[in-house]
């Protein structure tokens, strides 16, 4: 399956008014080619010197340039976890040049969400050893199948749990769990600082971020709301409050 760019709709073809439109939106694909190849510019650029990054890294850890001394073992650790993060974002800009250029492809098979979500937990596990953070599974009684591209559901639910970690306060909490209805869904909570309800719809907004120190693009959730339309499912807030923390929702078509 395919899904265009959300606002790249071709306008009609007659009248002044929709030649107008015609112009407009040659000039919003112009815009879009010219922002696809600049993140694709950057990407490339970031690449080179991460892939060094990390093969030094590696080296360090396993001892050819001789036995790490034991104070290391926590700096190291932690710029392991940089980059990956600066490796996620890396990723992300990749995928904003995609959608900018207009397709997301999806491979669809079956999937056991039980299975997702004990994944993403075992993923997650480093990131949150790192922020004195908990990630609780919470599975169904019984299998819980859905249709969905495996490599987007897991991009999605990893950065939910990311945020869930980023926004979860002094001792992040989170959990994953699997409501079995129809259609299934699979839900990310945590305790964290929440969000007001005038801002439930902005945060899918391209680019759109609350003011707080942490930084970010204000671009995971829309990329997973893509990402999740492209498997035929959707990710919304199931509840948000401040002070209350945040439960997401992503639905999937039912496998049944
Ligand atoms: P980023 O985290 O890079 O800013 P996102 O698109 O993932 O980008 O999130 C957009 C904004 O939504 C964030 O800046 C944050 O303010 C808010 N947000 C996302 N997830 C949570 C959460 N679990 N708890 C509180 N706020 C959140």
């Amino acid at each position: 399956m395919i899904v265009g760019a959300p606002d790249q709709k071709p306008p009609g073809s007659a009248g002044d008014g929709e030649r107008v439109d015609a112009g407009l939106y040659a000039q919003a694909q112009a815009e879009s080619r010219a922002m696809s190849s600049f993140l694709n510019l950057i990407v490339h650029d970031l690449r080179a010197p991460l892939t060094v990054l990390s093969g030094y890294l590696d080296l360090l850890r396993d001892g050819t340039f001789g036995e790490a001394p034991d104070g290391w073992r926590g700096p190291l650790r932690l710029i392991a976890g940089k980059l990956q993060e600066t490796n996620r974002l890396v990723d992300d800009l990749l995928l904003a040049a995609r959608l900018e250029s207009g397709a997301v492809p999806a491979s669809i098979e079956t999937l056991n969400l039980t299975d997702v979500i004990a994944r993403a937990a075992t993923r997650g596990e480093a990131r949150a050893r790192l922020t004195v953070a908990t990630i609780e599974t919470a599975p169904p009684p019984s299998a819980v199948m859905a249709r969905g591209d495996v490599f987007h559901v897991d991009r999605i639910v990893d950065n939910l749990i990311n945020n869930a970690l980023n926004y979860g306060g002094a001792t992040p909490w989170v959990r994953l769990s699997v409501d079995p209805g129809d259609p299934p869904a699979i839900r990310v909570e945590d305790h964290g600082v929440g969000i007001s309800a005038t801002l439930h719809q902005r945060i899918f907004d391209r680019f759109f971020r609350v003011d707080n120190n942490v930084p970010g693009t204000g671009f995971g959730l829309h990329v997973g709301r893509v990402l999740a339309e492209a498997c035929g499912g959707s990710l919304s807030i199931e509840r948000s409050a401040p002070g209350e923390g945040s439960v997401f929702r992503l639905e999937l078509p039912s496998a049944a």
